[in-house]
């Protein structure tokens, strides 16, 4: 596992403490968090144990190779991949060239380099399966039935601002932007919640997945979390997934798809308890990195690594205090504007287009 230390990470494990006599814990790695990685080291003894972000002199395989050295290791078969950001893109690509299957929690790996990812997959015979609720929910709702597919609706919990007036989302705080009503995350995927840039990576994770056009997938604003995702066949017929939410479930199913495996510690679904469930449009106007996003996914080529970046690096700056909660969508907005659209064709081409995207991203928070 990639990530292990981390929200997804660590929710993979306490699916993994239930589910011991079907699997075993081959590698694990970390950045920098070393305390709870070496407790997890000594829990699950893995044959492989590296730090990406680790000094050298440190007891473990330090700097990024460690997480091409995870997916790749002869003894894994499934590589989670619970890397946060463009970080995970090298080790998503040598795991499917080597033939694993990749349950991926990193949506940035395929918004970057969609293309490159299922060339990957071809050429090495590895397979991708999500572990984003909602993609994981569409896979489940499909099952197999892809011909007849012709419309994916994506729930959307709304985020924290989801009814607050546009001047307060522009100057709402860290603190008020980590508190998610529904889901417990890391923060930088917290932020993207509270933004909306979630649900653009989504979008172009599931134009990937499921070889939708982008007029063919749209977002619900679901307040409870409880409805994953729609999905219309041809003939009008509605699938849709349930549960409350948790990512212990979907985690499950991308180790075991299509196969499921009893698990007596994710909560059971009870109807009345989930209460009404209501659905209403997006705000674009108030969360515009949605619609940057969709932007860049369909001019596809490098805009969508363009947009991944900026939104990081926008991100970060929030976190740091360093550009209020507005400017996040209004630097990715104008390092779109800035750029060249071209095509990603080679790894080479979409690092570069990062590297760009995160320097113009910079200038730009600089300049607040
Ligand atoms: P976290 O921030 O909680 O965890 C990130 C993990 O990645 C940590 O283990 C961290 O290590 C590691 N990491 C960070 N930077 C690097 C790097 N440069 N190289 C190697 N490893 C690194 O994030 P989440 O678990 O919330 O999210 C992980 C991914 O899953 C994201 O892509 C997110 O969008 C996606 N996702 C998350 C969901 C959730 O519920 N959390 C739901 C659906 C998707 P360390 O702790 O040592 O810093």
């Amino acid at each position: 596992m990639l990530g292990s230390t981390g929200s997804i990470g660590r929710s993979t494990l306490a699916v993994l403490r239930r589910q011991r006599e079907h699997f075993r814990v081959v590698a694990l790695t970390a950045n920098r968090n070393v305390d709870e990685f070496d407790a997890q080291v000594a829990e699950w003894r893995p044959l492989y144990a590296g730090l990406a972000g680790g000094e050298a002199g440190s007891a473990h395989p330090c700097g990024p190779r460690v997480l091409l050295e995870a997916a790749t290791h002869p003894e894994v078969d499934v590589v989670v991949n619970a890397v946060v950001g463009a970080a995970g893109l090298e080790a998503t690509l040598a795991a499917l060239r080597a033939g694993k299957r990749v349950a991926l929690a990193n949506k940035e790996t395929l918004v970057m380099a969609g293309e490159l990812v299922a060339q990957a997959a071809c050429a090495g015979g590895g397979e991708l399966v999500p572990v984003d609720s909602e993609h994981s929910a569409v896979l489940q709702c499909v099952a197999g039935r892809n011909a007849g597919l012709a419309r994916l609706i994506l729930t959307c919990s709304g985020g924290p601002f989801r009814e607050w007036p546009a001047e307060r989302v522009h100057r709402a705080t860290v603190d008020e932007a980590l508190r998610h009503p529904t889901w417990q995350m890391g923060s930088k995927i917290t932020v993207d919640s509270a933004t909306l840039a979630n649900k653009a990576l989504e979008l172009i994770e599931a134009h990937h997945l499921f070889g939708l056009s982008y007029d063919a997938l749209e977002v619900v604003v679901h307040p409870q979390s409880v409805v994953h995702a729609f999905v219309e066949f041809c003939d009008g017929s509605v699938i849709a997934q349930v549960g409350f939410p948790t990512m212990e479930l979907p985690i499950l199913y991308a180790l075991t798809h299509p196969a499921r495996l009893p698990d007596a510690g994710v909560r059971r679904f009870d109807p009345v308890a989930a209460g009404p469930l209501t659905f209403e449009p997006v705000r674009a106007d108030v969360f515009r990195a949605l619609g940057a996003g969709v932007a860049a996914g369909r001019a596809g080529g490098i805009s969508p690594a363009v947009f991944n970046a900026a939104n990081e690096v926008a991100v970060a700056a929030f976190l740091d205090g360093q550009v209020p909660f507005g400017r996040i969508s209004q630097i990715v907005e104008q390092v779109l504007d800035d750029h060249v659209p071209a095509p990603a064709a080679t790894l080479a081409a979409v690092r570069e287009a990062d590297r760009w995207a995160r320097g113009r991203a910079r200038h730009h928070a600089s300049r607040t």
